[in-house]
């Protein structure tokens, strides 16, 4: 793996630490370490800071001067993607999808899209269901007619330029417990648009380090979500240099824990959300890391994990809470 082939330009604070989590561990019965990804910085920090590096690099490299981009009306995404536009000087074009059907005044207008709207992002909203692939190219159209040059990024980042944020991540995480003489059993992580599960098994497979990495789903059924990041996994290798690299069973989803959709909370991510802050102090999202950390604590209890150093891979997301105020506050015990 030799990442300064490709266009990168650096938004990100690297290393994030690798920290123990000694009261959830207890809890738990594990041995659970924290790699802290919600602290990469851009607006907040989250995982969508990698991916951009890559692609910011390939937006400048291609002369645009306009990011387009789409995510659910909370995304993390969009508002570090608004972000890195604002920080280099480029316009952001947004379109952003009513996917969870929630109206409430801190859904539409506080979290994410407060700060979407504070980084300067046009932002325009479309029904929920939506064919978002088109949405984009009409939105791309519509910068070219004002005379702009778009560069498009897909939902997440999620495409092999993006994913090479997450295998630079396998390498570093590898590197740091190396120096910490730290065997890792596990990778834990949400699984979305699958550009970070992607990332990580290439960048591992890429490097020769075959850590199990278990990607609990947010949206999708297992079938699919194995499939969309299998076939990511390979297209990154393939980038990489190294085709025919990923074996599919290195590709491990649990979508069990997804609840009643994509953004919709229930007691048990308001559960791990208040664990992760009352036992270690961690703030995890309602949509992302809280729906792995519920997951995680279910697998725990379960006796999946017994014995094993199980990393936590903290995609993010804080910002995301404020869009909850609602639903959260009313089910706080
Ligand atoms: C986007 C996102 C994810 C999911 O990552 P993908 O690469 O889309 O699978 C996880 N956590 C947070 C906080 C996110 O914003």
């Amino acid at each position: 793996m030799h990442l300064a082939r490709f266009a990168r330009i650096r938004l990100a604070h690297l290393p994030t630490p690798l920290e123990p989590l000694p009261r959830l561990s207890e809890e738990l019965g594990l041995d659970l370490w924290i790699k802290r990804d919600d602290c990469t910085g851009l607006a907040g920090g989250g995982n969508k800071t990698r991916k951009l590096e890559f692609l910011l690099g390939a937006a400048v490299e291609a002369g645009a001067d306009t990011l387009v981009t789409q995510g659910a009306v909370q995304s993390n995404h969009v508002r570090q993607t608004a972000a890195a536009a604002a920080s280099h000087g480029l316009a952001c074009d947004i379109i952003l999808e009513e996917r969870t059907g929630s109206k409430a005044t801190d859904y539409v207008g506080n979290g994410n899209v407060l700060l979407d709207r504070l980084f300067g992002a046009r932002l325009r909203t479309v029904p929920g269901g939506a064919d978002m692939a088109a949405e984009l190219e009409i939105t791309a159209e519509a910068v070219r007619t004002r005379g702009g040059v778009p560069y498009v990024i897909p939902g997440g980042g999620s495409n092999a330029i993006g994913a090479l944020g997450y295998a630079d991540c396998a390498r570093e995480l590898v590197v740091q417990a190396d120096d910490m003489d730290l065997a890792i059993d596990r990778i834990v992580t949400a699984t979305g648009s699958a550009g970070t599960h992607a990332g990580l098994v290439a960048g591992l497979a890429v490097i020769g380090a075959y850590i199990p990495v278990l990607g609990i789903g947010v949206r999708a059924p297992k079938d699919r979500q194995e499939a969309n990041v299998f076939k990511l996994a390979e297209e990154t290798a393939a980038l990489l240099g190294q085709p025919g690299r990923i074996a599919r069973d290195r590709v491990v989803a649990d979508c069990d824990y997804v609840g009643e959709g994509y953004g919709l909370i229930d007691q048990g991510v308001i559960d791990a959300l208040t664990l992760a802050a009352r036992l270690d102090g961690i703030v995890l999202d309602p949509v992302y890391s809280g729906k792995a950390m519920k997951g995680l604590i279910a697998l725990a209890r379960g006796g999946a994990f017994k014995g094993e150093t199980v990393v936590f891979l903290h995609t993010g997301g804080a910002q995301g809470l404020f869009g909850y105020q609602t639903e959260i506050e009313g089910a706080l015990r």
